[in-house]
């Protein structure tokens, strides 16, 4: 059984769930339209948000940074982390943007994936087909096959089974970890809170039990207010088909207890320290382009994925890693530039379906059409990328 058997499935088990959620909860939808607004509201000021995200971060007693591409933020967690050390990772793209747990393990450390679909992806080698469901093209027979042949663990093809060889494999390194790494769903410009949704619990361990946390997001991860965030992971996780989620962590600072004499002292349970990385990477760029900026609007919630009939022909490898699907083209021209993404954008059939299934009612087709478009451009100009990366 192959690939795309294995996303047939996904499609088959996701687009009904998906559908009988918007039903039954109709009020996601009215939300997901109160947060485009204020999402656009962040990336027409998005220099104004960052500044003020970071401002609330330290005051918080956070520790906040902006990192202009992926060298920089890498930079800035190996001087965090330094060498020889435990690090767990909550599922984040944009450490797969910038290839963070490759580098974390190249410069000494040990470094494990928490996500079962991930940790999935880091014992073969494969690279993600899908933003939420990572290992979506493999099947539960290669799963536990490769949970068999990895870890020495004998297991049906169950997924069930499956996700339980994972947790007791994984268990004894959330509490070893000297570090934890995670994404966010969303980050509150009023109150520097993170917000990260999921359901299988390992964010909740990755984000408490190490002494230290890091984020990494986007800047177009950025809301106003905390009210928004909420809103985000709402809508977020209602669209992804997984609703209500299992947990919603919201992390502002480090942990802290004001239980004798309600004198506030840190750290408490969970970390001393949490440290804050907002990468731009492209994105403040794109805020800027008449085309693209619409794209920064996208919470990720992978439903343009099952609605193309592109991303289901090529097996959930269209676009650069981890940025693929149509969201993925958009953003594989966002991150890695016009010439990368141009040629997957010429495979856009145009079938439209992509944009009714969006929350955020991105323009999708459009703007692929306008990639393509400055593609040929490119092209005709000598494949000369310095003339149009926009
Ligand atoms: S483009 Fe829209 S549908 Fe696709 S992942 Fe982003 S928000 Fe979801």
């Amino acid at each position: 059984m192959g690939v795309d058997e294995a996303i047939k499935r996904a499609v088959e088990a996701n687009v009904p769930r998906t559908m009988s959620i918007l039903e039954k909860y109709p009020y996601v939808t009215e939300l997901a339209k109160e947060l485009r607004r204020a999402k656009e509201e962040v990336i027409r000021n998005l220099d104004y948000y960052v500044d003020k995200t970071i401002k609330s971060l330290e005051a918080i007693g956070a520790r906040a940074y902006l990192a202009r591409d992926g060298e920089e933020a890498r930079s800035i967690i190996s001087g965090i982390v330094g060498k020889g050390k435990v690090i767990v990772l909550g599922k984040t793209m944009v450490g797969a943007e910038i290839g963070l747990r490759e580098y974390l393990t190249s410069i000494g450390n040990e470094v494990w994936e928490t996500d079962l679909g991930e940790f999935l992806l880091q014992l073969t080698g494969d690279k993600p087909t899908h933003i939420v469901a990572p290992a979506l093209h493999m099947t539960r027979e290669r799963a536990a096959e490769v949970i068999k042949r990895k870890l020495g663990i004998n297991v049906k093809a169950d997924p069930s089974e499956i996700a339980q060889a994972a947790r007791r494999f994984l268990r004894d390194k959330f509490f070893r970890a000297d570090f934890g790494i995670t994404g966010a769903n969303a980050v509150a410009a009023d109150t520097g809170a993170v917000l990260l949704i999921e359901n299988e619990g390992n964010i909740r361990f990755t984000t408490v039990s190490p002494p230290v946390h890091i984020v990494l997001t986007g800047i177009e991860k950025i809301v106003p207010t905390l009210h928004h965030a909420m809103m985000e992971v709402l809508v977020q996780s209602a669209y992804a088909g997984l609703y209500p989620p299992t947990y919603v962590n919201l992390v502002a600072g480090p942990s802290s207890t004001a239980d004798v004499e309600q004198t506030r002292v840190s750290p408490s349970h969970g970390p001393r320290e949490v440290h804050v990385i907002l990468l731009d990477n492209g994105r403040s760029k794109a805020a800027k382009d008449e085309l693209l900026w619409e794209a920064l609007l996208c919470i990720r919630c992978g439903r343009c994925h099952f609605h193309c009939p592109v991303y289901r022909a090529l097996d959930g490898s269209w676009g650069e890693s981890p940025y693929v699907g149509p969201m993925g083209v958009m953003w594989t021209a966002i991150v890695y530039g016009i010439e990368k993404a141009g040629p997957h954008a010429m495979l856009c059939m145009h079938a439209g379906t992509c944009r009714e299934a969006c929350p955020m009612k991105i323009n999708i087709p459009e703007i692929i059409q306008g990639i393509k478009a400055r593609y040929v451009r490119l092209m005709g100009n000598g494949g000369m990328v310095h003339e149009d990366r926009r």
